[in-house]
């Protein structure tokens, strides 16, 4: 009996794992092509200083527009993307996409700061990002400072040393860091005493929690302290409600970012959006 039970969960392991396999390549095959028919489009989420609610940043979030499939969410792809030489090419999108709201908003006279989400494996490569981002960013009159560069933790100990040169160098040409999901990863600590960052993100995981949870609000409250301390600013993603506004709000949090104030909008609603607010 136990030979036929063996046989049968080998079987289907394996269909199981042929399966993913296929999954996996089929969906490596509809990103390539989806390039080429420009399916990704970057949305743009609204971040906010704490105290007055205006809009100061963006975060710029990549959106696959599929034919059949409808939207298709970042995590069903990037990780996939990542594993291939693809992200290289989404991070570009990314940030293209960014340099024209940039220029866009300056000339609306409404500038604001703008974040992307960028994969330590895009500094990986040879085909170096740095000095072509530095060109395009000085040939629209726009500064890097201008730029924000999301990092996720998870990433970070992935990349190897030479990643994390590189960061250093986009630092000091000065783009501007922020470290994602702040609090999620088991290295978060030895990051920030590592990477000269301007920003740490508090993961939603967090925020969720402080209407109901002491110790949720204990975290971002410590997480806040421990920030200005040493000299950063935070951002709270993931913000949904009016009391987890004002609980943050208290603890001196400096921006937000949620769907209480707004959802990711694509490009033309964001900038319409942002120039009715005003300054
Ligand atoms: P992230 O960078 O932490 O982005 C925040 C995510 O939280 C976004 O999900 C955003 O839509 C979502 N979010 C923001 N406010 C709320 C809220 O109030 N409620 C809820 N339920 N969700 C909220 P999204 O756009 O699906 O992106 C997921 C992740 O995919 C991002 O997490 C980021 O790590 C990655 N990603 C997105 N765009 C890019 C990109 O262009 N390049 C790379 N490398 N990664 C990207
Ligand atoms: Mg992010
Ligand atoms: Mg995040
Ligand atoms: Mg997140």
């Amino acid at each position: 009996k136990a030979k036929q039970l063996g046989r049968n969960g080998f079987t289907l392991f394996n269909t199981e794992l042929r399966e993913q396999a296929e999954q996996r390549i089929l969906l490596l095959k509809d990103m390539r092509h989806a390039l080429t028919q420009n399916q990704f489009e970057m949305h743009f989420q609204p971040i906010v200083s704490m105290q007055t609610k205006k809009i100061t940043k963006a975060e710029a979030l990549i959106r696959w527009q599929h034919p059949d499939k409808g939207m298709i969410n970042p995590a069903e792809f990037i990780p996939l993307a990542e594993e291939t030489q693809l992200i290289h090419q989404l991070g570009e999108l990314a940030f293209d996409q960014a340099v024209h709201v940039l220029q866009q908003t300056r000339d609306l006279n409404r500038p604001i700061q703008l974040s992307i989400n960028v994969s330590p494996i895009q500094f990986s490569a040879k085909h170096t990002t740095l000095l072509a981002w530095q060109q395009q960013l000085a040939k629209h009159q726009l500064t890097p400072d201008m730029l924000v560069l999301e990092i996720t933790e998870g990433l970070m100990m992935q990349g190897e040393g030479r990643s994390q040169k590189r960061l250093t160098k986009l630092i000091q040409q000065g783009f501007s860091i922020a470290l994602d999901d702040f609090g999620t990863g088991y290295s978060s600590l030895a990051y920030l005493k590592q990477m000269d960052t301007e920003f740490i993100k508090i993961d939603k995981r967090f925020v969720d929690g402080i209407e109901h949870n002491q110790n949720d609000l204990v975290l971002c409250e410590t997480m806040i302290l421990m920030a200005h301390q040493l000299g950063l600013k935070v951002i709270a993603e993931g913000i949904e409600t009016a009391t987890q506004h004002e609980l943050l709000k208290q603890a001196g949090c400096d921006f937000g970012q949620g769907y209480f104030y707004s959802k990711p909008l694509p490009k033309t609603v964001f900038i319409n959006y942002l120039t009715a607010q005003g300054h």
